[in-house]
C-alpha cells in the first residue's frame, strides 16, 4: 500500500505497542519462561466452556440487549448486594461490556471533554492515560509513596483543582499488588464530598485480596458508590481473559450517559458468553476460592525466590509479585527485563513504564497465574540470577 499522504497529527504521539505485548513477544522469540503479561497459563473450568457451546448450540448467537442479557445482569445484581451489601438495579444501573478495559474507557468517553482533568495514581495500570488524552483531557498524577505504594491523600488533595472531574481508582492494584484499606476509602469518600468528580474503579482483581482481608471497594461505601462507576472483568475471575468480558455498576444517572456512549462504541457485549456466565455464576464457589487459589501460588512463588538476591516487595493482591534487584544490578529496569528474558530465559514486566515520566527505581513485576510447575522453574531461574 501506498503511504498516506497527508499529515498525521497523531492524538497519542508518544504511545508505542504495550509493554505485555513487547514482553510476551520477546518471551516467545526467546522460549522463555512467561511471568510478565498478566493472564493464566492454565485452562478456565470445562463446565464454563461447556456452557459456553451450550449457548451457542441453542442459537443464542445474534444481538442481546444493549446493557447485556438480563438473567446476568440480576445475577450481577445479587452479587453486589451479597458481596457489598449494595442494591444496584439490573434494568438502569448495570452494563455488561466487552472487558474491563473497554468499561474505563468508555466511562472516560462519557465524562471528559477538552482540558478536563482526571487524578489517576502512579504506577498506573498502562490503559488510563492514553484513554484521557484520546478523549482530550488531561492527567493529573498523584505517586503512591515507597516502600509499600501507598496513598498520601494530603497529595489527592492537593490535585483537585476545578477542571478535576473524574478520578481512577484501582484494588487491588495493578502493577504494584497493594490494596487500599477501609481507611483509604473513607479518606477518599471525605475528599470528594461536595465536588462533582466521577470515580472510576477498577476493581477487575475484587476476589483476590489476600491475607483474609475482605476486599474493599467503592461498593461497600454509599459516599462513593454515589459518585463511581465500578469496573470488573469475569477475564480475571474466571480465567478467560481472551473471552474479554466485564461489566460495570454505576448510579442510574451516570449509567444513562455511559449507555449513550456505548449504544454507539460497542452497541452489546457477546451474547453466549452472557448466558454461560448467568448459569456459571450461580455457584459462587469458584470466584470465593479464588483468593485461596491465588495466596498459595503467591506464597509458592515467593518461597521459591526468597533465597535469592532479589528483594519481595508486599503482595496483598492481584496476581503480581513485584520485587526490588538493587543487589542484582545497577540497570534500568526496562533492560534488565529484556536481558533477564534473552539471557537467563524468564520474562517479567519491568515498573518504570506505568510511570508518566519513567522512574527508575529498580523494581519487576512477576506474574504468578500461572502452574505450580512453570513458578518453580521461573523461581529456580532466579536464585540463580
Ligand atoms: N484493569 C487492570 C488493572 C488490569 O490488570 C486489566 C487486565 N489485564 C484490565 C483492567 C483489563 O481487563 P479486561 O481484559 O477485562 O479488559
Ligand atoms: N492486564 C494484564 C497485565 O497487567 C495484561 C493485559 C494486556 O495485555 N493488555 O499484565
Amino acid at each position: 500500500m501506498q503511504p498516506f499522504p497527508g499529515r498525521i497529527d497523531s492524538k497519542l504521539p508518544h504511545v508505542g505497542t504495550t509493554i505485555f505485548t513487547v514482553m510476551s513477544r520477546l518471551a516467545q522469540e526467546h522460549d522463555a519462561i512467561n511471568l510478565s503479561q498478566g493472564f493464566p497459563d492454565f485452562d478456565c473450568a470445562k463446565e464454563l466452556r461447556d456452557l459456553f457451546c451450550t449457548a451457542i448450540n441453542s442459537g443464542l448467537n445474534q444481538y442481546p440487549p444493549m446493557a447485556g442479557v438480563p438473567v446476568l445482569r440480576e445475577r450481577i445484581a445479587e452479587k453486589m448486594q451479597r458481596l457489598y451489601g449494595s442494591h444496584y438495579d439490573p434494568e438502569h444501573e448495570i452494563t455488561v461490556v466487552p472487558g474491563a478495559t473497554y468499561g474505563i474507557f468508555t466511562a472516560v468517553a462519557t465524562f471528559i471533554r477538552p482540558g478536563d482533568e482526571v487524578i489517576l495514581f502512579e504506577p498506573a495500570y498502562d490503559s488510563y492515560q492514553p484513554a484521557i488524552e484520546t478523549l482530550g483531557g488531561k492527567a493529573v498524577f498523584v505517586a503512591l509513596e515507597l516502600p509499600d505504594y501507598h496513598v498520601d491523600w494530603r497529595k489527592v488533595q492537593a490535585a483537585i483543582t476545578p477542571r478535576t472531574r473524574m478520578l481512577i481508582l484501582n484494588t487491588p492494584h495493578n502493577p504494584t499488588a497493594t490494596v487500599l484499606c477501609a481507611e483509604d476509602m473513607r479518606m477518599l469518600e471525605a475528599i470528594l464530598r461536595g465536588t462533582d468528580i466521577v470515580v472510576v474503579s477498577d476493581e477487575v482483581y475484587e476476589h483476590i485480596v489476600f491475607d483474609g482481608h475482605a476486599h474493599q471497594g467503592v461498593a461497600r461505601y454509599p459516599g462513593l458508590a454515589e459518585r463511581s462507576f465500578f469496573v470488573s472483568s469475569f477475564g480475571k475471575t474466571y480465567s478467560v481473559t481472551g473471552w474479554k468480558m466485564g461489566y460495570v455498576c454505576a448510579p442510574r444517572e451516570l449509567m444513562a450517559e455511559f449507555r449513550k456512549v456505548h449504544q454507539f462504541n460497542a452497541f452489546v457485549a457477546c451474547a453466549p458468553v452472557q448466558y454461560a456466565f448467568a448459569e456459571y455464576m450461580q455457584n459462587p464457589a469458584p470466584y470465593l476460592e479464588l483468593a485461596a487459589f491465588y495466596q498459595a501460588k503467591r506464597d509458592l512463588f515467593r518461597q521459591g525466590i526468597a533465597a535469592s538476591r532479589f528483594t519481595l516487595m508486599p503482595s496483598r493482591g492481584s496476581f503480581f509479585q513485584c520485587v526490588g534487584y538493587d543487589a542484582v544490578s545497577d540497570e534500568r529496569d526496562t533492560d534488565l527485563a529484556i536481558r533477564l528474558t534473552r539471557e537467563h530465559g524468564i520474562a517479567s514486566i519491568p515498573v518504570s513504564v506505568f510511570y508518566n515520566v519513567p522512574r527508575y527505581e529498580k523494581v519487576l513485576r512477576f506474574c504468578f497465574a500461572k502452574s505450580d510447575a512453570t513458578l518453580q522453574r521461573g523461581a529456580e531461574i532466579l536464585c540463580r540470577i
